[in-house]
């Protein structure tokens, strides 16, 4: 049987068997840990010099397309992970939310990046603040990668994913990962592991990886490390309250137990689609992954007149799901992890008993389909009714990781929102109803306890992506019992690896730091026009003051008639005068039509296409005698290392255009996208 290695310092490490990991299906042993000692004060030391060196050599960008390039690697050699998942006791469906769900995850974040972020590794999250009155003194907020090594314990039962939704962001904030995975499911991740290190992809120390415990590691990091972990809420205590990452004020994000909850709105009947769409999600998520979800649902709120109907559906459904070795056919729901973790499920169950009934799972005398599967880690579904929901204890703090829920009847929204607040905060909860109005009741009180709220109606179920998939664009986490932290939500994620920081001084310091114009910074300006500076020419800060152009009356009647917008401020006289500007004034697009005609330059030029347009203010009313300028300056150069469909290399620059009138009145602002071609 192979010998997992650790992956430290550029080096696979690891000879001597030590701990044997069983298949979850059959109890064989697939793999042993490693005897050989880590040397942590190497593993940080390495994060920290050669990783962080390498990793920042690198801008937001460059890092952005390494993850997309690893995301297509890894899926072209995703299945001999399938394979490998397959002994954790996964389906196929199961494995998939790992792999591809894994993969998935980069492509987001490096989708993510290439939006949000600029080139460079300083992110300017404005908008600016003017301090002073005269413009001389300015605020804004900029964020830089952490200078240390960021450590990600996960969980046993995403091996794949949970490394991954990890490591994207702190990648991309050019934060290297030492990762270590739960030793259960410590095979998969090393073999994932093994697969990224074979791209060549990642830079030097961007990723390493432990096999087995985690020795000194904690107290060797520093003030500029991060932590993350899963598991188990006390596991994450004793985590987070070690001494050192206590005293160095070392961030720790911590996703642990959630007992998340399924709630009916009482306007559901058995007879509506929602009720069966409501059955099926709860069925879906107790067996998804044999119930082993941080997100799975484990207390069903049912109005109590439809408690027996609920559990009639919902057994209906769960008599037909077979239990086995997932590589035969027709079996819908594979094993638990590890036989330690069978030993767990049902021990967690007979506690649930002593304030539940089991309605169905429990007198199965359970034969999961296939062979030789006697020693593996499987299990029944288990539903559960508490008839004295509102009592505390039971289901309400009692977390059986596998597929088991129980039903919990309620009178009246209060009560369900009562019960859901029993969980002590959660991860995430359905609520299904036809009612928008319930709906409006109702989330925002579930909000204040929850980092997810999924409401699912019969529109809704056409395309949901189901209650327990965390989406790399939306937050995972949820406050109290399970964890406090929060992963994933898109760049949110990313920001929690960068150091956020106030910076003050005059706009032109601000631009010179942001590397992004800031009005008010001292501009520079040439004979020629901005637009004819190939992409790699062309300076932050390079602008162009155009001539003049006074309003008239012709312009307003013109544009109306262009546009067919006759609206009664342009073109009924009396009307305009009773309005705040007391006159007709021009059509706000008029102005920026008119601004574009004043600083576009008309002739061939490396400026490919103009692609949108943000922030834009009207100011200032511009009236008929009116008479207007523009200001166009290079905002921001974002490099994506990209070429048009006819192979040109291009930029994306944003040009900041401020419209004066004849006092330097600023009558409209907004920055304008184009891209720019580069010079060969
Ligand atoms: P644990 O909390 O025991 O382990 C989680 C991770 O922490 C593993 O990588 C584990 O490594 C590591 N770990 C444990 N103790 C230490 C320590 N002293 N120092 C450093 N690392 C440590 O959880 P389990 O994986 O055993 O699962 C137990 C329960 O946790 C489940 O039954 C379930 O209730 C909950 N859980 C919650 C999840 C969630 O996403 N919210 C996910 C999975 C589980 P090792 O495996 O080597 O011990």
């Amino acid at each position: 049987m192979p010998v997992l290695q650790s992956y430290i310092a550029g080096q696979w490490l690891g000879e001597t068997p030590a701990k044997a990991l069983p298949s979850a299906i059959n109890g064989d042993t697939i793999a042993h840990t490693h005897e050989e000692t880590i040397d942590f004060a190497q593993v940080v030391d390495y994060g920290r010099s050669t990783g962080v060196k390498s990793l920042l050599a690198l801008d937001f960008q460059q890092r952005a397309a390494i993850l997309k390039e690893l995301a297509i690697y890894i899926q072209q050699r995703k299945a001999e992970l399938y394979d490998i998942s397959y002994h954790t006791g996964c389906t196929r469906a199961d494995s998939w939310i790992d792999i591809d769900g894994g993969f998935g995850t980069l492509f987001t974040y490096a989708s993510t990046g290439r939006k949000e972020l600029p080139s460079g590794n300083v992110a300017h999250e404005g908008p600016v603040a003017q301090l002073g009155k005269d413009n001389h003194f300015t605020g804004t907020h900029i964020l830089v990668p952490r200078r240390g090594v960021s450590v990600h314990i996960n969980a046993f039962n995403f091996p794949i994913w949970g490394m991954l939704e990890k490591f994207a962001p702190a990648f991309l904030a050019g934060m290297p990962c030492i990762v270590k995975p739960a030793t259960a499911t410590s095979y998969v991740t090393e073999a994932a592991v093994r697969v990224i290190n074979d791209s060549g992809l990642l830079p030097e120390g961007a990723l390493q990886l432990i096999i087995g415990g985690t020795g000194d590691l904690l107290d060797r990091l520093e003030e500029q490390d991060f932590v993350t972990f899963t598991g188990s809420a006390d596991t994450a205590l004793k985590l987070k309250s070690h001494p050192n990452i206590m005293a160095r004020s070392i961030p720790f994000n911590a996703e642990a137990d959630s007992l998340n909850s399924a709630i009916m709105a009482p306007d559901v009947t058995p007879e509506d689609e929602e009720f069966d769409i409501f059955a099926k999600e709860v069925v879906k998520e107790m067996t998804a992954k044999a119930g082993q979800k941080c997100t799975a649902i484990r207390r069903v709120m049912v109005p109590a007149e439809h408690l027996d109907a609920l559990a009639d559906r919902i057994k209906q459904r769960l008599s037909k799901i077979s239990v086995g070795d997932p590589k035969e056919e027709g079996v819908r729901m594979g094993a638990l992890s590890s036989s330690d973790q069978l030993r767990d499920v049902h021990e967690a169950i007979d506690r649930l008993l002593e304030t539940s009934e089991c309605v169905f799972g429990k007198d199965s005398s359970l034969k999961p389909v296939g062979t030789g599967v006697e020693n593996g880690a499987f299990i029944a579904p288990h539903l559960l009714i508490n008839r004295n929901p509102l009592e505390d204890g039971g289901a309400h703090d009692i977390e059986a990781f596998g597929p088991v829920a129980t039903l919990m009847p309620y009178n009246g929204i209060d009560e369900a929102l009562t019960l859901a607040a029993k969980g002590k905060g959660s991860l995430v909860t359905t609520l299904t109803t036809k009612n928008p109005a319930i709906a409006a009741e109702m989330i925002p009180v579930l909000a204040a306890q929850h980092g997810r709220l999924q409401i699912l109606d019969a529109e809704a179920a056409k395309e949901s992506t189901g209650h327990g998939s965390p989406l790399p664009i939306l937050k995972h986490g949820g406050p109290g019992r399970a964890g406090g932290g929060e992963e994933l939500g898109g760049i949110r994620a990313v920001h929690h690896y960068l150091q956020r920081t106030a910076i003050q001084g005059s706009p032109t310091m601000v631009a010179a730091v942001t590397r992004e114009y800031v009005r008010g910074a001292k501009v520079i300006e040439n004979d020629v026009h901005p637009f004819r500076r190939h992409f790699d020419d062309l300076q932050v800060g390079e602008s162009l003051l155009t001539h003049r152009r006074t309003v008239t009356e012709a312009d307003i009647v013109n544009f109306g008639c262009l546009s067919g917008d006759h609206f009664y401020m342009h073109f009924d006289d009396i009307a305009a005068r009773k309005t705040q500007f007391g006159q007709r004034i021009a059509h706000g697009y008029f102005v920026l039509s008119a601004a574009a005609g004043l600083f576009v330059y008309p002739g061939e030029s490396p400026v490919l296409a103009n692609y949108g347009l943000d922030t834009l203010r009207f100011i200032a009313p511009v009236a008929p005698g009116d008479t207007i300028r523009a200001r166009l300056t290079c905002k921001r150069k974002i490099d994506q290392g990209r070429t048009s469909p006819e192979g040109h290399p291009q930029g994306v620059v944003m040009w900041d255009v401020a419209v004066t009138n004849q006092d330097d009145e600023l009558v409209a602002s907004y920055d304008i996208l184009t891209l720019v071609a580069k010079r060969q």
